[in-house]
């Protein structure tokens, strides 16, 4: 959750793209109706801290997941 620099109210992450591997930007607009302040924040993963691998032979019921939590078939951000 990021606060506006403004006014130091939340502000809510409304969109966001993909700029790499590690990196998005997030765009996000104050809730304050009497400021409305939007700015831009970039997050990025810093460090892998663990690095599990299924188990050999593991299989997943995929269409019991959504495409975005398979690390696969990614839904586009472009418009
Ligand atoms: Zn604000």
């Amino acid at each position: 959750m990021m606060r506006c620099l403004k006014c130091g109210a939340v502000a809510r992450t409304r969109t966001s793209v993909r700029l790499s591997e590690r990196t998005q930007r997030n765009y996000h607009q104050c809730q304050n109706m009497l400021c409305g302040t939007c700015f831009t924040t970039l997050q990025e993963v810093e460090k892998i801290l663990t690095d599990a691998k299924p188990t050999e032979g593991a299989e997943l019921p995929r269409e019991l997941f959504h495409p975005n939590h398979l690390g696969d078939d990614q839904m586009g951000l472009d418009f």
